[in-house]
């Protein structure tokens, strides 16, 4: 196996935004530094719209898999670093195509840049002379500069040679925080978690806010909640998670006998709890799980009826995402496997036997002016509200609860 001297970072779509380039940069630049604190005998080396992180014998493998969560960081390649001396790279080259131990006949190519004007071997020339001793040694492979499956790419600069094949991608995005805050809603589902790392890929910094029904809700579905927002920080650094106690509002929404407009009225008073905790935090936007047509409070119509109690902008990064490919996600974010855990959530207790996918603004606004107390309510579970810091690791210390109350008690 190859001992791999270096990493290359790319930096993607952040590279057209300007003026502003630099500051993304330093984003990325500074989550990379936070991630390898863990490989101490690393260097970062910054570059304009790339990051070389020197390996000093750390490995390359599992420090790939950590910074390719790195949002604005599009691709990594493991790069051996050769003196920029001609016969040297052709040695570091062969050695290198030899390491990857093809066994049948491969369509190869060798594709150098000279970056550093001064050397003396044009791109060209490089090409060829680098080409030939590599096939003499690699008998299998054949040269094919159109359709190639292995490409070995050598850019000679002034400092080294460095020599790379392999492309790993990694999540692109906008780098960390970089483009504002906003307030995630997260259940115990499997969406939720999925908006909410695809609101940090966009560059946005998360607060979560999850609302549970204790004790008819139980511990074990809170805890599910917070290891997910665990999940979640491990892309960040650290999340704010907001607890907020819901049951007595929903005892206020039950209470007016309205079933199949009881999600409408949960989600209005989520969001209007959701939109005074964004407003105290810092946050511009409210983000969701919501799918279109998923279920009834995501038709058109329930979207627009649930989105009129809030004046902040509704962030659903999973709109127009179909469920499969969400799981797909969620499996490949770490977070699919918990979600499935089948603890209840506050609206599964309150799943309507036939929902509304239609429901009418004026009507519901009626429901809400019968019921004096609720604004008291949503004030109140404001000011009830934990707060919880969550970072990548670390034990969350919870509240002591009793035990979990059943389903059937709720009603
Ligand atoms: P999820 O997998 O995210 O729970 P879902 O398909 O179950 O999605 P719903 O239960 O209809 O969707 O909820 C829609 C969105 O409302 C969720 O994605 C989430 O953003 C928010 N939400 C629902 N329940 C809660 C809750 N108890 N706390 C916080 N947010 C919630
Ligand atoms: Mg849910």
């Amino acid at each position: 196996m190859l001992q791999y001297d270096m990493l290359l970072l790319r930096f993607g779509e952040i590279t057209v935004k300007g003026r502003n380039r630099s500051r993304f940069e330093k984003a990325a630049l500074a989550h990379v530094q936070d991630l390898l604190q863990a490989y101490p005998a690393t260097e970062i080396k910054k570059e304009y719209g790339r990051i070389y992180v020197v390996l000093n014998g750390e490995p390359a493998a599992p420090i790939i898999e950590v910074l390719k969560n790195v949002f604005g960081v599009t691709s990594i390649s493991p790069v051996k670093v050769a003196a920029a001396e001609i016969d040297e790279i052709i040695t570091q080259a062969v050695s290198f195509v030899e390491s990857m131990n093809v066994a049948k006949e491969t369509a190869f190519k060798v594709n150098a840049r000279r970056v550093w004007k001064k050397f003396p071997v044009s791109s060209q020339e490089m090409n060829q002379i680098i080409s030939s001793p590599i096939l003499k040694s690699c008998s299998h492979l054949k040269v094919d500069v159109r359709h190639p499956e292995i490409e070995l790419r050598i850019e000679v600069r002034e400092q080294g040679a460095y020599l790379f094949s392999e492309v790993v991608p990694a999540a692109g995005g906008f780098p960390r925080g970089t483009n504002g805050k906003a307030m995630l809603l997260l259940s115990g589902g499997i969406d939720s978690p999925v908006a909410g790392w695809a609101a940090m890929r966009r560059g946005l910094e998360i607060e979560c806010v999850h609302f549970h029904s204790y004790p008819y809700t139980s511990k074990k579905a809170e805890e599910k909640v917070i290891d997910l927002a665990q999940v979640l920080s491990g892309y960040y650094g650290k999340i704010k998670l907001h607890l907020v106690p819901f049951t007595e509002i929903q005892t206020t929404l039950a209470g007016g006998n309205h079933e199949n407009v009881m999600i409408t009225l949960m989600r209005r008073a989520m969001l209007r709890i959701a939109t005074n905790l964004a407003e105290r935090n810092g946050a511009l936007a409210l983000v969701t799980g919501d799918s279109l047509g998923q279920v009834a409070s995501q038709t058109l119509a329930s979207m627009n009826v649930i989105g009129k109690v809030t004046s902040l902008p509704m962030l659903r990064p999973l709109v127009t995402t179909d469920k499969e490919e969400i799981i797909g996600l969620a499996q490949q974010i770490g977070t699919y496997e918990l979600s499935i855990l089948p603890y209840e959530d506050c609206c599964t207790l309150f799943v309507p036997k036939s929902p509304s996918t239609n429901p009418n603004l004026h009507i519901i606004e009626k429901i809400e002016a019968s019921l004096p107390q609720l604004d008291e309510q949503i004030k109140e579970a404001v000011s009830k509200t934990e707060t919880i810091v969550i970072k990548p690791g670390e034990t969350v210390i919870r509240r002591s609860q009793g035990e979990p109350v059943a389903q059937d008690k709720w009603f």
